[in-house]
Formats: C-alpha cells, structure tokens, sequence
C-alpha cells in the first residue's frame, strides 16, 4: 500500500494534535524503511511475478519489516521512542498504532506472504491487489477522509497552511495511485532499494514542513 499508509498517518494527528503529522507519516511507512535497509544488507528478499505487467505488484520474503510478530515489536519501539520524546502516553499510544496499522493494511492489500512470526511462519495477506481498481479505490478514499480529519484538527496560519497539504496530498494520491495503475516494469535492485528508503523519508519531510504552516485547533 501506498498513499494509504500516508493517510492513516495524517489522520492520526486528529488523535495527537501535539505530535507533527510528519512524525505520524513516518512511523506509518517506517515498515518500508526497514525492508529498504534489510533487502540491502540481504535479510529480506524480493521477487517479480513473471506476469508482472499485468499484476502490477511484486511478492516478498520480509518477516524483520513485516511480519507480524516484527511489527508489534516496531509499533513498542516507536511507543517507547513517542513517550521518551513527548513525555505524553496518548503520544505514545498514537505512534503505535500509525506503525502497527502498516501490518493490517499490507494485509489487506498483500498476496498472502506477510509471516506472523518468522520466515516459516503461517502467511497472511487477503490480496485485495487482485482485484487492483478496488484497492487503489480504497485508498483514495482513505486519503480524503485523512484530510478531512487533519482539516478537523487543525487550522491554516496562512495561505501555504490552507492549500499547501491537499496540494502535497493529491499530488502524491496521483503519483501512487498512477504508478502502480500503470507500472508495467520494475527498476533494478539499487533503484528499489532506494525508493523504499527514501520515498517515506521524503513523503514525511513534506508533510512536516505542512503541518508547521498549520496550527493545532484548541
Ligand atoms: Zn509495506
């Protein structure tokens, strides 16, 4: 999944207005993040369908970023780091279920192969890609009512504050929703590996540098 992550992320902030939806953005991609770092050091693993023009998605073997098991240990790390930054467990509590949630949405969207513990484990995924116009449908969907959440949350302190985040997230609805409509090739090894690394980091600098255009509704 794609934009969606970024929405729950955004939504999020309705529930921690104390916390930057850059920070929320983050924690939910951050499974991404990992699988970058772990396919590069050659822990996780990756594979393209031979009928991937017509897929549109590819299959992996990545029980550290996304296994269950790993996620709930991620989604604690990220509740720990939340409370020792914020001092606040609502923060906390927050940070943890935007990182935990990037588990159940996978899950929804991956053919089955999200591990619930390690690499022989059990394998999940309910493999709404199958049926790809309802997924991204989804997640459009999920993008607006992230807005309108964020838009419930917060107020603009001026004109980039009003415009400038349904801008960034339209934009970036387009650009994923688009990419993985039409992908019909995948880039090589290097190039992957960078995009899951630093598409969430970009993504997130984007969305913090929005949210500080806007300030928390009291
Ligand atoms: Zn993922």
């Amino acid at each position: 999944m794609g934009i969606g992550h970024l929405a729950v992320g955004l939504g999020l902030k309705r529930a921690a207005p104390q916390i930057s939806a850059g920070w929320l953005v983050l924690a939910a991609f951050l499974c991404d993040v990992l699988l970058g770092v772990f396919a590069a050091l050659g822990w996780e693993t990756w594979q393209v369908p031979p009928d991937y023009a017509s897929r549109h998605y590819l299959m992996f073997d990545f029980p550290y970023s996304h296994g269950l098991l790993a996620c709930m240990l991620w989604s604690l790390a990220a509740a720990l780091v939340a409370l020792w930054i914020s001092g606040r467990k609502r923060a906390a509590l927050v940070a943890a279920i935007a990182l935990a949630s990037h588990f159940f949405l996978d899950a929804l969207v991956h053919v089955r192969g999200l591990p619930v513990s390690g690499r022989g484990s059990y394998k999940i995924g309910l493999a709404l890609w199958n049926h790809l116009g309802v997924a991204l449908a989804l997640e459009v969907l999920m993008a607006v009512a992230a807005l309108l959440l964020y838009f419930q949350g917060t107020r603009p302190s001026g004109r980039l504050g009003r415009y400038g985040m349904p801008v960034c997230v339209a934009f970036l609805t387009v650009l994923l929703v688009g990419g993985q409509a039409t992908s019909t090739a995948v880039p090589g090894a290097r190039g992957l590996i960078l995009s899951w690394i630093l598409a969430p980091l970009a993504f997130s600098a984007l969305v913090f540098w929005l949210d500080r255009q806007r300030a928390a509704r009291t």
